[in-house]
């Protein structure tokens, strides 16, 4: 049995088939544009090839992820033109699988646990950095459960000193995503974190924000480890400055023997793959469910 899965990115859709345990078997990647046409795109690619019994989506957010909830699969405030209240679901009901919905770092997250750097851990947190910055609390391997799903890249830092950055974020002045996202990065300096010079303050300063963030994570939800992805952090260096930083900012509170491990902070052992090996993953669990009632 095939499931399919999408992860919807804020620069970049991936589609894809693979089995109900996450494994790819075949995938595409294109741009993303405005809702309709991007959807057009997704359900063109699911109506050709090989069916599927389920389809998983990890999205942007804001997004509604509580399946009794009537918005469900209902994009929420999010700040990207043309896509405010956009229903994921009704674009894709035309396929007529199931359907499954979670945040793109709720579902990476369990893809980690599942397959990679998460396992086994009791408390683990994805964070991904990138268009935006979102994180996930994953609790036994699974996103914790709550009213909504976190917002952690929209917790308030301390400024360096002289960064008089307007924020990126249209909803607050200095929050992470607003200080230290790839957009923030790109008008900060013209450039994405990785093409700066190796020297260049940049680096510093961005580490210094995601450190302060990760020292915040650290101090609510003591995590066994955490696992920090998206394009902002394969720059080179970045995940030994943001551990430096976290040190620091803890100044010897709140430390456990894992937060001093070298390991403590790593990129998704998945790669890439790490959020539509997810989206496959809950996709798979309807499969499961389904066959259990029919059974
Ligand atoms: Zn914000």
């Amino acid at each position: 049995m095939l499931v399919g899965g999408v992860e919807l990115g804020g620069t970049k859709i991936r589609v894809g088939r693979g089995t109900p345990d996450g494994r790819i078997g075949e995938s595409e990647t294109f741009a993303t544009e405005g809702p309709d046409k991007s959807f057009a795109r997704i359900v063109g690619y699911f109506r050709r090839g090989s069916p599927i019994a389920a389809i998983g989506i990890g999205a942007f957010g804001p997004v509604a992820i509580g399946r009794d909830d009537p918005d469900y699969g209902r994009l929420r405030g999010t700040p990207k033109p043309g896509w405010r209240d956009f229903d994921i679901g009704a674009a894709m009901a035309v396929l007529g699988v199931p359907l499954l919905l979670d945040t793109d770092v709720n579902v990476a997250g369990r893809a980690e646990a599942a397959l990679g750097a998460l396992r086994g851990a009791d408390c683990g947190v994805y964070l991904t950095v990138g268009t935006g910055i979102g994180g996930a609390l994953i609790l036994n391997g699974r996103p914790a459960p709550g009213a909504s799903h976190p917002e952690m890249g929209h917790v308030a830092l301390v400024r360096a000193p002289a960064d008089d950055f307007p924020s990126v974020c249209p909803y607050h002045r200095d929050c992470a995503e607003g200080l230290a996202s790839g957009p923030a990065i790109r008008r900060r300096f013209g450039a994405s974190l990785d093409l700066l010079p190796a020297d260049h303050p940049g680096h510093a300063l961005i580490a210094g924000y995601l450190g302060q963030l990760l020292a915040g994570i650290v101090s609510i939800a003591a995590p066994r480890r955490i696992v920090l992805g998206g394009g902002v952090a394969k720059a080179a260096g970045l995940h030994a400055r943001v551990r430096e930083v976290l040190a620091r900012s803890l100044n010897g509170y709140a430390i456990y023997p894992e937060v001093e491990a070298p390991g403590f902070v790593v990129p998704p052992a998945l790669g890439d793959d790490t959020g539509l090996a997810g989206a496959l993953l809950i996709a798979g669990e309807e499969t499961g469910r389904s066959e259990t009632r029919v059974g």
